[in-house]
């Protein structure tokens, strides 16, 4: 119970805050399903998985809503963790939570980034290479997934990007704090392409319609993260 006694102080103090500014995170909250601690770090995390159930958690203000459970993450070589820090554009970021995405041949991370303003931000990690992607709210109009082939130009915001590649995902597991919650086995088709320098965009078709990320390939030294996973035998 003395979980359950802290968090209850913790809204008492956020629900002041909240009073005074609107909005303000984090803010830990119980878990409707198990009663346990579950923090919400950032004003985009709209969502959070409970680490004692695996519910997936949607917050509405101060009320929490279990919309069926997630996998839990097994042991990966990822150096990343949840709390790991960097820096990106002039701003700090905090990995708050993170989605697991397999397709036929593999898996990837998507890291919920925080950068302490509600801007929906993505570090995706596959096989040792990271890009960063912030949601687009204004893509212009972008191809129906049925007209989209490998190699074709699409504009996104103005700007031309290339398809060069194309598969179906599905959700594998969560944790953590997330802008928007997923359900286990959640289908989606995922585009990633590529502009000039190092620019980034994914299309992500899903049964909510299609959603587009703009962003930059980049390094973890680019990104100078700190507290980074230690690695046995690294
Ligand atoms: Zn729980």
């Amino acid at each position: 119970m003395t979980f359950f006694m802290t968090s209850i102080a913790n809204i008492l103090i956020y629900s002041l805050d909240f009073l005074d500014s609107g909005v303000s995170l984090p803010v830990t909250l119980n878990c409707s399903s198990c009663g346990g601690a579950v923090v919400f770090a950032s004003r985009s995390s709209a969502s959070a998985v409970c680490p004692y159930c695996q519910s997936m958690l949607v917050r509405h203000d101060l009320d929490v809503e279990a919309i069926g459970k997630v996998a839990m993450l097994q042991q990966d070589f990822s150096p990343l963790q949840i709390g790991s820090e960097g820096h990106y554009a002039q701003k700090d970021f905090t990995l708050v939570g993170r989605i697991r995405r397999g397709w036929a041949s593999g898996y990837w991370f998507e890291w919920a980034m925080d950068f302490g303003d509600d801007r929906e931000a993505w570090l995706a990690e596959a096989q040792g290479s990271y890009a960063v992607n912030f949601l687009e709210k204004n893509p212009g109009t972008v191809p129906e997934l049925g007209n989209l082939a490998i190699g074709q130009m699409v504009s996104i915001a103005g700007k031309p990007y290339q398809v060069h590649d194309r598969r179906e995902t599905f959700c594998e597991g969560a944790e953590g704090a997330l802008p928007y919650p997923v359900v286990q086995g959640q289908k989606a088709v995922s585009v990633d392409l590529s502009g000039s320098d190092k620019r980034f965009a994914t299309l992500e078709y899903g049964e909510q319609g299609v959603s587009a990320y703009v962003g930059e390939f980049l390094t973890l030294p680019d990104l100078r993260m700190k507290n980074m996973r230690e690695l046995d035998g690294w």
